[in-house]
């Protein structure tokens, strides 16, 4: 069995949603009651998160973006509510993903999967959006870069395009970003003819998903398309932007993945070069149970558990 870090604190649910919002922390207390209840809890390495700091954040995001939103408190765009204790949520949720590298770097743990909100990949460098404040998984690969992972392939299996990891990254060859989700839908970014820019070209990979997808497109994207990609990349380390809203149950998008699908995803992820860490980053979800169950799942995969 593999080494697999859960990274997760209650600072996460201290992120204060307008009731009704979809983005809750309901979503994380949901998890974390599930994977108790079943086999896997005891084998995991429970991991809290470090709260990253003003230059962890400033590798990804501008300095006059970072001091706005420190000060910042109500609505930054329509979907996007920064409450009193956001800012300091959002330090730890990048900060998770720092942990997991160090993790990862140490040997303390081979693989991690880390709970955190709010979610991070439609973060902009210079402006929050889609219930997102940092983009942890960019502040993520920065800072597995300075410890020595020098390529890092990003995996983006949200059902909204990660809009922002994209531009973070789109003119560097040495961060590769492959996204699946539905397209044409929110954010409206993602076609398959962006493939990066100047010296990043090629290093951007989009598969779109028409409505009404389904395990089978999944299967080809990831199995068949992905492990390729990993291998010829050179990479040493595979970022996860694990968005569960791509499950046939979630209120927010219209796909027909199923816990089968969900499965297959993973598996096509780990098959790519499975003994070089990866971390997974929860991004969307918004179905309470299928979250919970396809986080289980997940980390059932990551743990190589029969
Ligand atoms: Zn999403």
């Amino acid at each position: 069995m593999k080494k697999v870090g859960f990274i997760y604190d209650d600072i996460f649910l201290s992120h204060e949603m307008p009731s009704g919002h979809p983005e809750s922390a309901e979503r994380l207390l949901a998890i974390v009651k599930a994977l108790k209840q079943s086999e896997i809890w005891d084998k995991l390495s429970h991991i809290r998160p470090r709260k990253a700091d003003r230059k962890d954040i400033l590798a990804v995001h501008s300095g006059s973006y970072f001091e706005k939103v420190m000060k910042f408190t109500g609505y930054f765009d329509p979907d996007t509510f920064i409450s009193i204790h956001s800012i300091e949520a959002a330090l730890y949720a990048s900060g998770a993903i720092i942990e997991a590298v160090e993790g990862c770097r140490t040997g303390k743990i081979e693989r991690a999967f880390c709970a955190v909100r709010p979610p991070g990949h439609h973060a902009e460098a210079n402006r929050a959006m889609g219930f997102c404040i940092f983009n942890n998984v960019a502040v993520g690969a920065r800072y597995a870069q300075k410890s020595g992972f020098r390529r890092v392939f990003i995996i983006d299996f949200d059902v909204h395009h990660g809009n922002g990891t994209q531009h973070i990254f789109e003119e560097d060859d040495t961060v590769f970003y492959f996204s699946t989700h539905q397209y044409p839908h929110y954010p409206g970014t993602g076609h398959d003819t962006e493939r990066g820019k100047g010296k990043g070209s090629g290093y951007t990979y989009n598969i779109p998903m028409h409505y009404g997808s389904g395990d089978k497109d999944y299967f080809h994207a990831y199995q068949d398309i992905l492990p390729g990609l990993v291998e010829n990349f050179g990479t040493d380390i595979v970022l996860v932007s694990a968005g569960y809203d791509l499950h046939a149950a979630d209120p927010l998008a219209g796909l027909r993945v199923t816990n089968e699908g969900i499965k297959n995803i993973v598996r096509g992820i780990l098959s790519s070069k499975s003994n070089i860490p990866c971390i997974f980053c929860l991004e969307g979800g918004y179905n309470l149970t299928a979250l919970s169950e396809s986080v289980r799942i997940t980390l059932k995969e990551l743990l190589g558990f029969e």
